[in-house]
C-alpha cells in the first residue's frame, strides 16, 4: 500500500482509517477520500511452436530474474495497444492480439496492487527479436522447461494458459 501522508487537495495530514466501506487515506480537513485501486498490466503470452517468449528484467523489482513481456497501461489507451505497444518496446517484435484468457493479482509491490491481464499476442515474424526497454536479454523457452520467474503472479498465468490451451 502507497503511504499517502499528506492530502493531495489541501496540503493536510491524511488519516488511515475506515470510511465508505473501507481503510483508506482520507483528509478530515477537507473531506478528501484518496481510493486507491489496481494498477492494470498488459501481460502476454508469446509462443512460437511450443516456446514461450520471456524477457530478462534490467530493473527492479526483481532485476536479473526472467519475466513475461508486459507493462502498465498508460492512460488514454486501450488493453490491445497496451499490449503490442509493450511488445514492441521490450523486444521489438510486432505482434497482434488473439484474445485475452484470464487475470492474475499481485498485493503490496513497490506499485501497490496490481491486476495482471493475460493476453495471447500472435508474433508472425520473430527475425526482429532483440531486447529492447527495460530488459537485457530476449529468449524463447520451452514452456514445460522454465526458468525460474521473478513473479509469482507470471507463474500463474503461464498455468492458466497451458491449462486452457490443452
Ligand atoms: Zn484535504
Amino acid at each position: 500500500m502507497h503511504q499517502l501522508k499528506y492530502c493531495s487537495s489541501c496540503g493536510s495530514e491524511n488519516e488511515f482509517s475506515f470510511i465508505d466501506g473501507n481503510n483508506r487515506f482520507h483528509c478530515v480537513k477537507c473531506g478528501t477520500i484518496h481510493y486507491q485501486n489496481p494498477k492494470p498490466t498488459a501481460t502476454l503470452i508469446c509462443m512460437k511452436n511450443n516456446q514461450l517468449l520471456l524477457g530478462r528484467r534490467d530493473r527492479n523489482p526483481a532485476k536479473g530474474k526472467w519475466g513475461l513481456i508486459g507493462g502498465f497501461m498508460e492512460l488514454n489507451e486501450t488493453l490491445e495497444e497496451a499490449a503490442i505497444r509493450e511488445l514492441y518496446e521490450e523486444t521489438k517484435l510486432v505482434g497482434e492480439v488473439v484474445n485475452i484468457f484470464g487475470t492474475s493479482s499481485h498485493f503490496n509491490t513497490v506499485f501497490g496492487d496490481v491486476l495482471l491481464i493475460g493476453i495471447v499476442v500472435n508474433v508472425k515474424d520473430w527475425d526482429t527479436l532483440e531486447a529492447g526497454d527495460d530488459i537485457s536479454e530476449a529468449k524463447l523457452f520451452e514452456i514445460n522447461n522454465l526458468p525460474n520467474l521473478a513473479f509469482d503472479s507470471h507463474l500463474e498465468l503461464i498455468e492458466l494458459y497451458k491449462k486452457l490451451s490443452h
